[in-house]
C-alpha cells in the first residue's frame, strides 16, 4: 500500500484518484467487476469508486466509509485559449470553493479526462504549463483587494504550444482527435512531510480515501460483515451528479448485494437498520491565529486525533448512536478522538454524510482528521492523526 504522499501525487483530479483506488483493489486480489461472490470487487464510474468484501458467510450487516474524491479548484473551460495584452490565457471556471489566493503563484499542470472522437475516455496529466501571477505589490494603492472570480483567476500559459496540442502530447492522441475534457488546475509542487505534518494539495478529501482504502485491504481476512468503500467525485459543488453522492451509485450496489445475498443478509430493511455509514471527511482544526472562529469549547487540535463532527441542524450526519460507533472503534484501536461543533454564528460546511444518510436510510457518523488551511491549494494534515484514523477505520471494518 502505497504512502498518503504517494496516493496523492498519483490522484491529481477525482477521475485519477478513483483509479488509484482500483488500482490498489486490483493488486490486492479484487476483481475489477459487479458480482457479489465471496472476496473483493471493485466498480469505477467516471470519478467515483465503489469496493466491496464479502465473506464466506457474511453477517447481515454492511459496515461501509464513504468519502470523496474530488477538491476545489480552477476548471478548463472548453474552446481556446484567449489573447490577454500580449500573452495567452487559459479561460477557467472556479469548481467548488477554493481559497483563491493560494492558488496565485504556483506552477500549475492540469489533470483529468479527455473524451476522443473514437469514443475513448482517457486520464491525463500535463507538466507545468501555466501560471496565476498576483499583482506586484507596488501597484496596488492602499490594502490589497480581494480576488475577484472572473478577472483575476485566469492562469497565464507560459509555453509555446496551444492547449490542444498540451492535451493531446499528454494523451499521445493527435490533437484534431480530442473532442473534449474534464481538466482540473494541479499544483505541481510535491507534498513534503515537515517534523509531524504532511503539508500537500487535496487532504480533502483524500486523507480520507486513503484511510478508508488501507484500511479496508487491512482488514479483508478478519472480516465478518460486508465491507464497502465508497469514494464519490462533486462533494464539493453539492453532491448532485450521477457519481457523487446524491446520485444513485451507492444505493445500486447495496440493494444489488442485498438482493443476491438474500439468505445471508437477510430482510432489506432489518439489513439497512443494522448497517452503519461513517462519512470520512476532513475537519477543522483550531487556527492559532483565528482562535475565535471555533466554539469555546470544541477545538480540535493537529496530531491529538481523528474527529467526530457533530451538528445538530444535520450539516453532519452524527447522531448519539453513530458516534458511539466511531468511539468504539476508535477506543478498540487505542485511538484519541475529538469532537467538532461549530459555532453558532460560523457556518460549518457539510459533507457527503446528511446526503447519503437521506437517500439509503442507514445510521451514518461523520468523521475525519483535522487540517489547517482547508481548501488552500495546499493543505496541512497531522501524520498521527491519519495513522490513528486509519487504525480506527480498520477497527471499524473489523467489526469494533
Ligand atoms: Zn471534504
Amino acid at each position: 500500500m502505497t504512502s498518503l504522499a504517494e496516493f496523492i501525487s498519483a490522484s491529481p483530479s477525482a477521475f485519477h484518484a478513483a483509479q488509484a483506488v482500483r488500482d490498489a483493489c486490483v493488486a490486492a486480489g479484487f476483481t475489477e467487476d459487479t458480482a457479489t461472490t465471496p472476496g473483493g470487487h471493485v466498480h469505477v464510474q467516471g470519478g467515483a469508486v465503489i469496493a466491496w468484501w464479502v465473506p464466506e458467510s457474511p453477517r447481515a450487516r454492511f459496515r461501509i466509509v464513504g468519502s470523496h474524491t474530488d477538491s476545489p479548484g480552477l476548471m478548463l473551460k472548453p474552446g481556446a485559449e484567449f489573447a490577454g495584452e500580449g500573452f495567452r490565457q487559459l479561460p477557467v471556471e472556479i469548481y467548488g470553493g477554493p481559497l483563491l489566493h493560494t492558488w496565485t503563484d504556483r506552477e500549475l499542470a492540469f489533470a483529468g479526462r479527455i473524451s476522443l472522437a473514437d469514443g475513448t475516455s482517457h486520464l491525463i496529466r500535463t507538466p507545468a504549463i501555466a501560471r496565476v501571477p498576483s499583482l506586484a505589490i507596488h501597484l496596488y494603492r492602499g490594502d490589497v483587494p480581494e480576488l475577484d472570480r472572473q478577472a483575476h483567476m485566469q492562469p497565464v500559459l507560459c509555453v509555446d504550444e496551444s492547449m490542444r496540442e498540451i492535451i493531446a502530447a499528454a494523451a499521445g492522441v493527435d490533437p484534431a482527435a480530442v473532442i473534449s475534457h474534464e481538466l482540473i488546475s494541479v499544483d505541481t509542487q510535491a507534498p513534503a512531510v515537515v517534523g509531524e505534518t504532511l503539508a500537500a494539495g487535496r487532504l480533502d478529501n483524500l486523507t480520507s480515501v486513503h484511510a478508508s482504502l488501507a484500511a479496508l485491504l487491512d482488514a479483508v481476512d478478519d472480516a465478518e460483515d460486508v465491507l464497502v468503500l465508497a469514494a464519490f467525485n462533486h462533494e464539493e459543488v453539492g453532491s448532485a451528479s450521477a457519481t457523487g453522492a446524491g446520485g444513485p451509485l451507492l444505493e445500486r450496489v447495496l440493494a444489488k448485494l442485498a438482493a443476491e445475498l438474500a439468505p445471508e443478509l437477510g430482510d432489506p430493511l432489518e439489513l439497512y437498520a443494522a448497517s452503519s455509514i461513517i462519512s470520512a471527511d476532513a475537519a477543522h482544526a483550531v487556527h492559532p491565529n483565528y482562535p475565535q472562529k471555533h466554539d469555546p469549547t470544541h477545538r480540535p487540535l493537529i496530531n491529538k486525533g481523528p474527529v467526530l463532527k457533530i451538528n445538530a441542524n444535520q450539516r453532519y450526519s452524527s447522531d448519539a448512536e453513530t458516534q458511539a460507533v466511531f468511539t468504539r472503534a476508535a477506543a478498540a484501536a487505542s485511538v484519541p478522538v475529538q469532537t467538532f461543533v461549530g459555532r453558532n454564528d460560523v457556518p460549518c460546511g457539510s459533507t457527503i454524510g446528511p446526503i447519503s444518510a437521506t437517500r439509503l436510510g442507514i445510521p451514518t457518523v461523520d468523521a475525519g482528521v483535522p487540517l489547517l488551511a482547508m481548501h488552500s491549494a495546499r493543505e496541512l494534515v497531522g501524520l498521527k492523526d491519519q495513522a490513528w484514523f486509519q487504525q480506527a477505520l480498520t477497527a471499524y471494518y473489523k467489526g469494533a
